[in-house]
């Protein structure tokens, strides 16, 4: 058996569907984001980061900086083992306690990311419930794919955000079968936002449970930033909300919050969660630091939401395809995988300009794009940039503007 022409096949397919993909070694800059220095290639050496998770900029937040290094200097650098076998440290649980005040339920998890939380929760949560049946959204993260995979329950799946859709996909169901209803508040790669209420109205009225993904909503909306849950005032609607603290909180790591028992239940039960090292003390410190910043000050948040609208108003006035967004990302339609790959080659070489392209898997194919994700530290000369340098590539590319009428608004 030849092994390693198994593998090179398997990366020469990739370099074949041209979804072969290059990671950018970043340094940023501490206080400058979201300036950096690019080590990869021999491109511009300095460059403005477009394309960040770190939405509020947190990550480099005196306040969670400080506080982690504050807890490393106090505890030490690791948690020292599972949290059975002594990593359940005093930070950890504190962040724990404050992640269930935040989003209003009883209890709380934290799992060592966002991923895992989804994969060992909604694994573990479905297996405990005999025949259950699973509603996830068309466009749900890989990770809750992978949760409900794991489960082994069966799975319905209903067209992206579409009420109706969901309706019927209930009613053809056995009624006395226990349901889960799967679904993300933000979705992150086209910007839109679920219909939470809705989906609240059709659990109650099936009696099935509901499981919300806010990871690119945590931080971000709700007057104390637990979410879009928290700003539609559903959040007591929600059976169980798990959300990340490596994108608007700035650190990593991932959680769970619902009633005693089922986080128990998780707890107790999951793999991912109870054969894995805790999250270290200066990880929980810098995050829980993060938290609660971020439910007493909007100062962020309202920046942030001012940059994205300057940014999508700007791009719609030159005709550049922004695509309807109504959220805090902004997606420039291209449309072929090479074309997209192309133009944020130039942007990082030619201009200086860190953006990922956006290729299928990750969105269906002829729907490539760049996701532009500006933060509170993008000012206008950024701006002017940006918008000057993707013009400057489109019409070397020759890829279509739209008529500034038809962009998104
Ligand atoms: N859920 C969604 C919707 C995501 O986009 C991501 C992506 O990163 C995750 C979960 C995983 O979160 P984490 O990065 O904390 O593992």
């Amino acid at each position: 058996m030849d092994y390693g022409r198994i593998f090179s096949n398997a990366v020469q397919q990739l370099h074949e569907e041209r979804r072969y993909r290059i990671f950018t070694e970043l340094e940023r800059h501490l206080g400058a984001f979201p300036k950096a220095t690019n080590h990869s290639r021999d491109g511009a050496p300095d460059v403005t980061v477009w394309c960040s998770n770190d939405y509020l900029c947190m990550g480099q937040h005196p306040v969670v900086t400080d506080a982690m290094k504050e807890a490393v200097d106090r505890m030490g650098a690791g948690a020292g083992g599972t949290r059975n076998i002594s990593g359940t440290h005093h930070a950890i649980v504190g962040l724990e306690k404050e992640l269930a005040d935040l989003h209003g339920t009883e209890s709380a998890l934290v799992l060592t990311s966002g991923f895992v939380a989804n994969e060992a929760a909604i694994s573990t949560i479905a297996r405990f419930l005999p025949g259950c049946v699973i509603f996830s959204d068309e466009l749900n993260h890989a990770s809750m794919i992978a949760g409900i995979r794991h489960s082994g329950a069966e799975k319905k799946i209903f067209r992206h955000n579409d009420v109706d859709h969901l309706r019927e996909l209930l009613q053809e169901t056995d009624p006395d079968l226990p349901k889960l209803i799967i679904f993300e508040s933000v979705y992150s790669m086209d910007g839109d936002i679920a219909p939470l209420a809705k989906f609240c109205d059709l659990a109650e009225e099936f009696g099935a449970m509901t499981y919300l993904d806010e990871v690119h909503a945590v931080g971000m909306y709700g007057p104390t930033g637990a979410g879009v849950a928290e700003r539609d005032q559903v959040m007591d609607r929600i059976d169980v909300i798990q959300g990340t603290l490596a994108k608007a909180f700035g650190v990593i790591g991932g959680y769970i919050a619902a009633s005693s028992d089922l986080v128990d239940t998780v707890r107790s039960y999951a793999p991912g969660f109870i054969f894995t090292t805790a999250l270290p003390p200066g990880i929980a410190a810098a995050a829980l630091a993060s938290i609660r910043h971020l439910r007493t000050s909007n100062v962020e948040r309202e920046k942030q939401q001012e940059r994205a609208a300057e940014l999508k108003a700007r791009l719609a006035a030159v005709g550049l395809p922004v695509m309807p967004s109504n959220t805090h990302i902004v997606p420039v339609l291209v449309g072929d995988p090479a074309l997209c790959k192309q133009a944020t080659d130039m942007l990082l070489d030619d201009y200086g300009i860190y953006i990922q392209p956006i290729n299928y898997p990750t969105v269906p194919r002829g729907t490539e794009r760049l996701r532009i994700t500006p933060g509170p530290g993008h000012d206008n000369r950024m701006m002017d940039h940006l918008v000057d340098s993707l013009l400057k590539v489109w019409d070397r590319l020759e890829l279509d503007l739209v008529p500034a009428a038809n962009a998104a608004e």
